[in-house]
């Protein structure tokens, strides 16, 4: 081979090539899922102190009919980046109120229900107007639907954020924390906003055995969460030795494998059905 040749083309390594391929053909693939209707909803539950049901959180799945099931921490990161984040959160909202607003109709208990939001959404000014627009569409007590945003975004938010999330407080929806602890160290920004719900990251319960860092570490933001009235959840429950711990240090909800993993609307209904007689 010409090395002047290889070196005309150094940025162009074989792999950059091909990872920016397939994000390519992922990005379309994703687009028609979309159009199809192939991206589905999935249901954790959550429960409280007791054991007893209180929320789902809505989670998208994509078993690509031509690439089979793909994670979400694969096509999320890409719906993100291409705006396809917008059709696709639009989908899951309307999907996981309707679902919520049926299962209550079913004679189910009333059971809340969260969607996840990714940073992109909050930053756009639609947000709002679309959250109270599937509401009323499905018939859903704003009171019943949780948004869940990650801590990476709340950090820093500026005025024209704010007022958005105050807007959707004003629609009577609750506001959760994701994945905290994993952000940077400041906790001035729990105190300015209006949130409700505080997730522990799972990987502080995880590694939550007796005497351990993350057991410490669970203990103290467990308390955090609590003296500031917010309800505390721990994500990621997978063992009773976890539960226990995080129960005696005052976890109000548990969400994790040990209790279910995410279902689908149908069998998430069956699995409350079974659970409240
Ligand atoms: P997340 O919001 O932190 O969701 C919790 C993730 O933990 C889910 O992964 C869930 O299936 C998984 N999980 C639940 N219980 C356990 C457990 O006991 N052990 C373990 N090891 N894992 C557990 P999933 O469904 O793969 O979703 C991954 C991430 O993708 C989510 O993390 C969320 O950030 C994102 N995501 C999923 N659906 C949506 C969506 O509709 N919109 C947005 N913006 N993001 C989504
Ligand atoms: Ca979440
Ligand atoms: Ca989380
Ligand atoms: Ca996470």
């Amino acid at each position: 081979a010409k090395s002047a040749g290889r070196s005309a083309f150094a940025f162009y390594t074989p792999q950059l090539n091909s990872a920016a391929v397939e994000r390519l053909h992922l990005e379309a693939a994703l687009r028609r899922a979309l159009e199809r209707g192939e991206i589905e909803v999935h249901f954790q539950p959550k429960v409280d102190r007791d054991g007893r049901p209180v929320s789902v959180e809505a989670l998208a799945r994509w078993d690509s009919a031509e690439l089979g099931a793909i994670p979400p921490a694969k096509f999320i990161p890409i719906a993100e980046d291409t705006g396809l984040i917008e059709p696709l959160t639009e989908h899951v909202l309307r999907t996981a109120c309707r679902e919520a607003a049926g299962w209550a109709g079913a004679g189910l208990p009333p059971i809340g229900v969260a969607v996840n939001l990714s940073p992109r959404l909050l930053r756009g000014a639609a947000l709002v107007e679309r959250v109270a627009a599937a509401l009323a569409a499905s018939g859903l007590p704003a009171h019943r639907l949780e948004l869940e945003i990650t801590e990476g975004s709340l950090m820093g938010t500026g005025a024209e954020t704010l007022e958005r999330l105050n807007a959707l407080k004003a629609l009577g929806v609750r506001l959760a924390v994701d994945d905290f602890g994993t952000g940077y160290s400041s906790l001035s920004y729990l105190r300015r906003l209006p949130l409700d719900v505080l997730k522990v990251d799972q990987s502080f319960v995880t590694g939550a055995v007796r005497g351990s860092d993350q057991a410490i570490l669970a203990r103290a933001i467990i308390s955090i969460g609590r003296e500031l009235g917010l309800t505390v959840v721990a994500e990621g429950v997978e063992s009773k030795a976890q539960w226990r711990l995080l129960h005696e240090a005052g976890c109000h909800e548990f969400q994790g494998y040990l209790f279910s993993r995410p279902l689908s609307a149908g069998d998430f209904a069956g699995w409350l059905r079974e659970r409240t007689g």
